[in-house]
């Protein structure tokens, strides 16, 4: 989440645009305005107040997606982050990691267990 929302740099619309894969201080830093999130297309700092995705004067460091909580959260949806990154919304997140890192991740949250 937030889904479908275009990026205000690219103006591509971005499927999913995965706040949720931040981690818990990230998140927070990003509600404040203090970090932004990267498009995946065109790896812009926008902003994300929770609702909307905006263009912001000083963007401040740029948030990068956990693979681990990555990981996690494919899992819930029954699939590995290798699978879901050949899907349509995970697709645009090819190259955020390394194929060692994604290998990595998926180990380790399939040994966590359900
Ligand atoms: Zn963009």
């Amino acid at each position: 989440m937030p889904p479908e929302l275009k990026c205000p740099f690219c103006a591509l619309i971005v499927p999913d645009w995965h706040f949720e894969w931040h981690t818990k201080e990230d998140q927070a830093d990003v509600f404040l305005g203090k970090k932004t999130m990267a498009c995946p297309y065109c790896h812009a700092g926008v902003a994300f107040d929770g609702f909307a995705v905006s263009k912001v004067e000083l963007p401040g460091d740029v948030a990068m997606r956990d693979v681990v909580k990555a990981t996690r959260w494919a899992r819930v949806q029954s699939k590995s982050l290798r699978d879901y990154l050949e899907t349509r919304e995970g697709e645009p997140y090819v190259g955020v990691w390394t194929d060692a890192e994604i290998d990595a991740a998926d180990k380790l949250v399939a040994s966590e267990g359900a």
